[in-house]
């Protein structure tokens, strides 16, 4: 490499020495978000949006598949409608924007900017749903949100962030119970599946749950830095919504009954989730399923045997491009070790590169980004070897997150032992605790780490005594220091 394009790498500071900062410099220096000028909006920029995109359409195609239909509700909320449900609109109250003014005329009444639709979808819900014939309405919706933040972060905490939020109602609590549980695991295989961040699948403190459910189930990651971070939520709202709403059917029984209901949502912040768990110090390392690019083509040009090879880029190009995400980088005022480090930065999976040499050999050599490993590969054999590599790529970056969460996972037994770990290594706590608010508190004051959920499968760990009071009959639950 020459110095100046070990140069162009350096601009990124090392993961070890600050995190915080490798994060801001990996989503500058590729171009997948921007500052905007509106103090705590960020632009997503085309690399960031077509992620976005692709994350979207791999949870879109689940959504669909297990029976839900998209729709669009209005980005204003009545004040009117916010204050109905009270836990709901105190949980949201001090993040809502308020639009007070329709051009110069006062509005009589002040309307939200949705944080989260359940108040405008359930009026509406009053409206349509009539009789247990109308049961279930499984309605999701591709959406923008507002919360006025103070301390706002690239993906993981900006004043308007896009995600979607799903609203169903249904004749009974059982298959309300049902649908919750369903899109956790719905949610639980895309994250692990699409973006190879392994999760914990579980339930939500009284404390930490959504202002209005029941109940909150999450999905809770575990980043490079041992920080945790909850990729999605799914929440039983049972009947309080139903209530305030007059959201009532005529059952079969002839009795007039409330809906039960959940709603769930994953939002743009898995960005941050996907950059976090991939990421190394030379920048982005993008799942192939869900990469805007996943196979970068780089030829190596001479002047003698430029026109040749850039043509045989041009057959390469088209040819993949029937069956993988492929760009090909000709320009003219870099050089091919300039472009690999750009590439490799922004994370592309596969590189390859295409030189005299390798035409003559009826060959192209592929180097894979999550190992550097190179191959050389006979050309008729590209499209069959690249599948199998972005296969490979897409596995083996699952499994190093899952071996890193579970070198970083510990179990401790008393508060000493807690605090050495948090301290010193961060990472998920296991930890019993005997499911009092109270020493959920304290070791939040003491340590910073919250409950990240109970998780669903805590009987295996049987019962134990509670970390912090030592009552008996403690279950399992999750700690750690959370975005
Ligand atoms: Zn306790």
């Amino acid at each position: 490499m020459t110095d100046k394009e070990t140069e162009f790498v350096k601009e990124i500071t090392s993961k070890s020495e600050d995190f915080s900062q490798w994060y801001v410099d990996v989503i500058r220096k590729t171009e997948l978000a921007d500052y905007s000028t509106i103090k705590g909006c960020m632009v997503i920029r085309p690399y960031g949006f077509a992620l976005w995109e692709n994350i979207k359409a791999g949870l879109d195609k689940r959504i669909k598949a297990s029976g839900h239909e998209n729709a669009y509700f209005p980005l204003f909320i009545p004040e009117s409608f916010l204050n109905k449900e009270a836990e709901h609109v105190k949980g949201f109250a001090p993040e809502v924007a308020w639009v007070t003014h329709g051009g110069n005329q006062k509005l009589e009444e002040r309307l939200a900017i949705r944080p989260t639709s359940e108040a405008i979808i359930c009026s509406m819900y009053a409206k349509w749903i009539r009789s247990w014939r109308d049961l279930p309405i499984l309605i999701n919706q591709w959406s923008n949100v507002v919360r006025w933040e103070k301390v706002t972060r690239f993906f993981l905490r900006t004043t308007e962030f896009l995600w979607q939020e799903g609203h169903t109602a249904h004749r009974t609590y059982e298959e309300a119970q049902e649908e919750t549980l369903k899109m956790l695991d719905i949610y639980q295989d895309f994250v692990e599946n699409d973006l190879a961040i392994p999760v914990i699948p579980g339930v939500k403190t009284e404390q930490e749950k959504f202002a209005g459910a029941d109940k909150t189930y999450s999905i809770e990651a575990l980043m490079s830095d041992g920080k945790a971070l909850q990729a999605a939520t799914s929440h039983n709202l049972g009947q309080h919504f139903a209530k305030v709403f007059d959201i009532k059917f005529l059952d079969e029984d002839q009795q007039e009954k409330f809906v039960w209901q959940t709603s769930w949502g994953l939002s743009s912040r898995i960005i941050g989730a996907l950059i976090m768990t991939h990421g190394d110090d030379s920048g982005l390392i993008m799942p192939p399923r869900v990469a805007p690019i996943q196979v970068i083509i780089i030829p190596i040009l001479y002047e003698k045997t430029k026109a040749e090879v850039l043509q045989k880029t041009e057959e390469l190009s088209a040819q993949l491009k029937i069956h993988f995400r492929v760009k090909a980088d000709t320009r003219d005022e870099y050089t091919p070790g300039w472009k690999y480090n750009e590439w490799e930065m922004k994370g592309v999976p596969i590189r390859l590169e295409i030189g005299p040499r390798d035409i003559k050999n009826k060959q192209a050599v592929l180097v894979r980004r999550d190992t550097r490993e190179k191959v050389i590969v006979k050309e008729e054999e590209l499209p069959a070897t690249i599948e199998n590599l972005l296969v490979d790529i897409q596995n083996n970056l699952l499994q190093r997150a899952e071996e890193f969460r579970e070198n970083n996972t510990y179990l401790a037994s008393d508060m000493e032992e807690f605090e050495k770990i948090i301290g010193e290594k961060r990472g998920f706590i296991k930890a019993y605790w005997c499911g009092g608010s109270e020493c959920e508190n304290k070791i939040k004051e003491r340590t910073s780490a919250t409950i990240r959920c109970i998780p669903l499968s805590a009987e295996e760990d049987g019962k134990g005594n509670c970390i912090y009071c030592g009552k008996e009959d403690g279950t399992i639950a999750y700690f750690a220091r959370a975005y």
